[in-house]
């Protein structure tokens, strides 16, 4: 087997030129009780569509900021849109911006079965804070525009992204996905695959930033990190970009390995752990196509599967060196 292991020192060093805070991703956040509040009629519909609904009489003063930002950037709705367009949900989705939570919800979550997501104001404060501290205190990666490279459009890009996790796990668990992994890996492996088709490597980046920044600040390993649902908050920052490299590298190993934003070491696996991404999620949804996307998606997940056969045969090509380089 290859190792992806190796020393993350000199990556931390360049992202950390100052990024810290603490606590995100705690508990599972595709469990606890389902009181309620999601759409539908409880039929089997397959024209089930996602709405987002921001309750303007339930965001404190504190947290308009952050809301009115990711409202206006409308990250959501892209996000609702595209799956309303290309897919044929069983139920309604309903995406609540609203302090009114279950008990214990502090972060964005969604609810076991995958009919509601919740996204707490002050959830989306915490990202604007830690946007803050990195467009201040991170020198901006060059591929990042210098023009977005400031706390809002940090949180918008970063938010969408989440976004898109939580919507990894509502399709896993509407439609429902067969899964060959953690739940928390495929939900990761939705946002980028959504965010790096359909909007760019804006969100990637960003929620990397924003990840490094976190894993600082939430400092030494616990036993409680290690053995969280989630992966381990710093490995997650490599496995955003590594997807994203990974998706063209012509494009963006200059930017990302040459600075050591993603280790050597890693980078030579992207591109067929992209392609074995992007072919997993297109043909978990292939059979799920809205009537009026299946010709382009069918034809998305074929391109997909000729993509995963191309890069595998070439990492096998390259396999020697790279083993001997280790
Ligand atoms: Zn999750």
């Amino acid at each position: 087997m290859l190792r992806s292991g190796g020393s993350s020192a000199g990556v931390r060093a360049v992202l950390a030129g100052a990024l810290l805070l603490a606590g995100l991703a705690v508990a599972s956040c595709s469990a606890g009780p389902d009181d309620g509040g999601g759409g539908g009629s409880g039929k089997d519909d397959p024209n089930g569509k996602v709405t987002v609904v921001y309750q303007a009489n339930a965001i404190q003063p504190a947290d308009r900021h952050a809301v009115a930002v990711v409202r206006k950037s409308r990250v959501l709705e892209q996000v609702a849109g595209w799956v309303n367009t290309s897919l044929a949900l069983p139920h309604d989705l309903v995406v609540n911006v609203t302090e009114r939570v279950p008990p214990g919800v502090t972060d964005a979550v969604t609810q076991p079965d995958g009919r509601t997501i919740f996204i707490p104001p002050s959830f989306l404060t915490r990202i604007a804070e830690v946007s803050g501290t990195v467009a201040k205190t991170v020198k901006r990666p060059a591929l990042f525009p210098a023009d977005e490279f400031h706390a809002d459009d940090l949180t918008a890009l970063s938010t969408q992204f989440i976004f898109g996790h939580e919507m990894g796990h509502a399709l896993q668990r509407q439609f429902p996905l067969a899964n060959l992994g953690l739940e928390e890996d495929a939900a990761d492996g939705f946002a980028s695959f959504y965010t790096v088709n359909e909007v760019g490597p804006g969100p990637s980046l960003a929620t990397a930033l924003l990840f490094d920044e976190l894993a600082r600040q939430e400092g030494r390993l616990t036993l409680e990190g290690l053995s969280s649902d989630h992966p381990v908050t710093q490995q997650r920052v490599f496995n955003f970009l590594c997807y994203l490299e990974g998706s063209d590298p012509k494009r963006f190993s200059g930017p990302l390995v040459g600075p050591g934003y993603l280790p050597k070491t890693r980078a030579p696996l992207c591109p067929q752990a992209w392609a074995m991404l992007n072919y997993g999620w297109w043909t978990q949804l292939k059979p799920h196509f809205s009537e009026p996307f299946q010709a382009r998606g069918d034809k998305e997940q074929q391109r997909a599967h000729d993509q995963l056969i191309a890069e595998t045969k070439a990492l096998a090509k390259k396999l020697d060196q790279l083993r001997s380089e280790q």
